[in-house]
């Protein structure tokens, strides 16, 4: 009999040569375990999905209880399904009166396809403006606005009339005019290596935006949920887009994405033809649920706040090993050690030290940390021992 590793490798589809392969039975709060019962401290949470930890009772509950009652029933914005009605109204308690009507898709990709064709519907125009080093997912569209030239070379031709535009710079406001719908941008850009707006830059934008009668797009996919000390990075910044996107998070470790805009922009999907935007599991009624518990958790356990205290913590551990630089804030970090060759062993070898930990998709001089917001002060002492041993291991050339 085949072992599963080999079967792995055999029948699913690879997104690379080098899969981290392990086999875990088990996942609980902020820990991984293996086959043989060995733990791993998830510093990375599914890449900032597990924000309340891994299995949080609660979300565990609300799936248990959902799935007693009803799974799929028709394709989304048919039937009114409780767990996506209770979902939208409390993510709109907690947004500006103008981000008050949610669309429900599967994935953080699959939301920026949305948000692209809703801003291009509403304003009439064509042209998007994005910004070098952006992620906003693999699909066709968001392929087409990702930052970066190698990925977007591979898989030409793309969707025409996007135009980049440079992160922080203050000519990117300037390249905004009468043609553009939209401008999509990570309030903080998350696989460009964490790096955080200027002041004043995201301000510029948005005044823009206004000028032109451009729809700004903001896409929280990794920064919401309470990931960068704030619920959301546009409270933190007090920069309201015109369309929000979210995933990861979103769905408490379910699938789920979602675009989120004012009632009139968004009414612009509805006829035109009708039908012109739907999905058949979109807000799926066990990830709302999930979603919604979640979010519940994180509100009551004011995690967003607490992450303030655990980037201190992780900043003052930290220091004291060989690292150049701590980017970012809350629990979004980009780590730079001080010789930036041994980060692709250091993340290849720390599982062996019981550790997860990742790299970003446009930065090579920092590894990622992104733990559940729910780690413990213990446990990031515990996560920094074990990282100690293995920088001290790597540079010593063990
Ligand atoms: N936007 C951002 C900022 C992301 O980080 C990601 C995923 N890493 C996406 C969009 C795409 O999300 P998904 O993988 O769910 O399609």
């Amino acid at each position: 009999m085949p072992s599963l590793r080999q079967l792995f490798l055999e029948h699913l589809g690879q997104t690379s040569g080098a899969p981290l392969m392990l086999e875990i039975e088990k996942a609980e709060g902020s820990f991984l375990y293996d086959r043989e019962g060995k733990d791993y401290i998830d510093l990375i949470s599914g890449v900032s999905v597990s924000n309340t930890g891994h299995r949080h009772p609660d979300v565990v509950a609300a799936v248990k209880d959902q799935a007693d009652r009803y799974l799929h029933l028709m394709v989304y914005g048919e039937v009114i399904q409780s767990p996506q009605v209770l979902y939208a109204t409390r993510l709109a308690s907690l947004l500006p009166p103008s981000l008050q009507s949610v669309f429900f898709v599967n994935s953080g990709s699959e939301a920026v396809e949305g948000a692209l064709k809703l801003a291009r519907r509403y304003t009439g125009r064509n042209e998007i403006i994005y910004f070098r080093n952006a992620y906003h997912g693999s699909t066709t569209g968001a392929l087409s606005i990702q930052g970066s030239e190698t990925y977007r070379n591979a898989f030409r031709p793309l969707m025409p009339s996007t135009t980049m535009a440079e992160f922080n710079s203050e000519l990117a406001a300037g390249m905004i005019t009468e043609q553009t719908a939209a401008v999509i941008l990570e309030p903080v850009q998350a696989e460009a290596g964490v790096i955080q707006p200027d002041s004043g830059f995201l301000e510029s934008l948005r005044s823009a935006c206004d000028r032109h009668g451009a729809l700004l797009v903001f896409d929280e996919v990794q920064t919401g949920f309470g990931r960068t000390g704030h619920l959301f990075s546009l409270c933190r910044y007090n920069v309201i887009p015109d369309i929000l996107v979210l995933a990861k998070a979103l769905g408490g470790g379910l699938p789920l994405g979602a675009f989120i805009s004012s009632q009139e922009i968004m009414s612009s999907l509805t006829n035109n033809p009708p039908l012109g935007h739907i999905t058949t599991f979109g807000g799926h009624p066990l990830c709302c649920a999930a979603g919604l518990a979640s979010l519940e958790v994180i509100l009551r356990e004011d995690l967003p706040a607490k992450a303030a205290a655990k980037e201190r913590q992780f900043r003052e551990e930290l220091s004291q090993l060989p690292v150049r630089e701590i980017r970012g804030e809350g629990l979004l970090l980009a780590v730079v050690p001080e010789e930036k060759k041994i980060i692709p062993e250091l993340v290849r070898q720390a599982p062996t030290y019981g550790l997860l930990l990742d790299y970003f998709l446009f930065c090579d001089d920092a590894f990622r940390i992104a733990p559940p917001l729910t780690i413990t002060h213990d446990e990031i002492s515990f996560a920094c021992q074990r990282l100690r041993s293995l920088m001290h291991d790597l540079s010593s050339g063990n």
